[in-house]
């Protein structure tokens, strides 16, 4: 199995949720920051500089939206890209994402299988294939 250094920031709430990612990335080599709301994630990401965030849309207290949107704002943690974990698949959702500042979705429950290479694209700066496949949707 290929191993990666990279650090890695989950933002779930959900404890099943979070168990499973961690246990498909882990393996990988990855170093896993874990949050479970979106107060302890702006401060983790701005303490720990990870390079990828998986952002929960649905979180208590504050949603994966607004901490999206807060993480793009503040200069220190703008460039991380930010990557919604989401199992709404309405276009609107979608496009809500995009706008708070999200670089593309996976969608949950997540598909172990194809996961790991999910993620490996945006580290390559290489936007979700989803993305690409509806372009006029994010024309806006
Ligand atoms: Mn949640």
């Amino acid at each position: 199995m290929e191993t990666h250094q990279e650090t890695i920031l989950i933002v779930e709430d959900n404890l099943p949720n979070r168990k499973l990612i961690e246990a498909v990335l882990r393996p990988r080599g990855y170093h896993l920051l874990l949050a479970t709301n979106g107060i302890e994630a702006i401060e983790m990401a701005s303490q720990e500089k990870p390079d990828l965030i998986l952002m929960d849309l649905q979180l208590p207290m504050m949603s994966g939206y607004e901490t999206t949107r807060r993480l793009k704002k503040d200069s220190n943690t703008s460039c991380i890209p930010v990557v919604a974990l989401t199992a709404h698949v309405m276009t609107e959702d979608r496009q809500q994402a995009i706008d708070s500042g999200c670089a593309g979705f996976i969608a949950k429950p997540i598909n172990t299988r194809v996961f790991p290479s999910d993620i490996r694209q945006y580290f390559q700066n290489n936007p979700h294939p989803e993305y690409i496949a509806d372009p006029g949707k994010h024309a806006l």
